[in-house]
């Protein structure tokens, strides 16, 4: 089977991994440091703070924004993290209709505004590693005194206009989970400018415990253990080595599907903006209206060839957690039943990446 996507592991990263393992702190030492400072040089942030997960990175973000009883403006074409994190703080999600790209609809956030005054935040997902319509973004969320949170799981080492994806919102979350652009096995980082958000995240990730004096210490407010270990991190500045080869080789399979894909009679593929630079973190197909009702055969038949294929995603109000709240949203409805997410990821060969491509073509011919 060759996966949707998959960890781009070599031997630099083990070493790095062992030399940590050898040393004298295996957590809470200085490489967490380290990656941290390595983080914020590659975004040209100011701070970030790492975490054991970017589900873990969401939680903190919404608790320092003291969010809690207020809603927020969501996308439901995400991972459930970004949704059950609002849930867990007490937040109420209110998802918006995306774009032809699978991104929050900045039209439908207006339209939701003007219905609402209890809304708080903005919280925007990149899909498939795609930026979302930064400018518009900011300006409504200033327009309305709205913080703007940015689930960039999909997008580390993407750019808009040129500026690295985590420059543009309050706090912006990466996640390093073995599928995303780079690893810590598990992990994820908030990254942010804002020297207060930063202090809050760093007592938060660690029980909140400020340290004073010698052995004294001081609490203030409940915090967690959502530390990463120094082990983790090891692995993560040798993987930020590698970061711009791993786009770089996704965006070759890109630019090869494209071009294979291109007037096909079956599917369309998202087109990406010149002003941006995507992650290719996915690489969705989406089926023409005529195919929807044979998506569950055409996926089947896919599977059945050796191709992983996955579905991005079935949207988050469709789920029994949330499906009191909210009616259903056409442009998503329609996004998702015409979504399929072919391998893209810097392990393929070319030899797989034909394959792929041949593959995907001759299934919808029988179908
Ligand atoms: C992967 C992902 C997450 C969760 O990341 P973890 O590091 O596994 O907690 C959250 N949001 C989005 C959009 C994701 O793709």
């Amino acid at each position: 089977m060759i996966p949707y996507s998959t960890q781009y592991i070599d031997d630099d990263d083990i070493s790095a991994v062992i030399s940590a393992l050898k040393g004298d702190c295996i957590t809470q030492g200085e490489i967490v440091e380290l990656f941290e400072i390595e983080l914020a040089k590659y975004l040209g942030v100011k701070y970030v703070v790492v975490f054991n997960s970017a589900t873990s990175a969401l939680n903190i973000s919404y608790k320092i924004l003291l969010l809690s009883g207020f809603s927020a403006i969501t996308t439901p074409l995400t991972f459930c993290a970004t949704a059950n994190m609002m849930l867990e703080n007490d937040i109420t999600p209110i998802f918006c209709d995306c774009d032809s790209c699978g991104n929050i609809s900045v039209e439908s956030i207006k339209k939701i505004l003007n219905n609402n005054d209890n809304i708080k935040a903005l919280v925007s997902v990149d899909f498939a590693g795609n930026s979302v319509e930064v400018d518009e973004i900011l300006q409504v969320c200033k327009q309305n005194n709205l913080y703007f949170i940015s689930d960039s799981s999909h997008s580390f080492g993407g750019e808009y206009k040129n500026v690295k994806i985590g420059n543009f919102a309050d706090m912006t979350i990466f996640s390093f989970h073995a599928l995303k652009s780079i690893t810590t096995i598990e992990g994820g980082a908030i990254a942010t400018n804002n020297k207060d958000f930063y202090d809050k995240a760093r007592l938060l990730r660690s029980h909140g415990i400020k340290k004073m004096r010698l052995w004294n210490s001081e609490l203030d407010f409940i915090g967690y253990n959502f530390r990463l270990s120094d082990v983790a991190c090891a692995l993560g500045i040798s993987q930020l080595k590698k970061v711009d080869s791993f786009i770089e080789k996704r965006k070759k399979i890109a630019t090869f599907y494209e071009k294979r894909f291109s007037n096909n009679p079956y599917f369309s593929t998202l087109k990406i903006k010149d002003y941006i630079k995507s992650t290719y973190h996915l690489y969705p197909i989406l089926l023409n209206q005529n195919l929807w009702c044979a998506k569950e055969e055409i996926f089947q038949a896919m599977l059945d060839l050796g191709i992983g294929v996955q579905v991005h995603y079935k949207p988050i109000y469709q789920y029994n957690l949330y499906k009191k709240s909210h009616h259903t949203i056409e442009g998503v409805e329609n996004f998702y039943k015409s979504e399929i997410s072919i391998p893209c990821h810097q392990k393929m060969t070319i030899q797989d990446v034909e394959f792929v491509a041949d593959s995907v073509l001759k299934v919808l011919e029988s179908n």
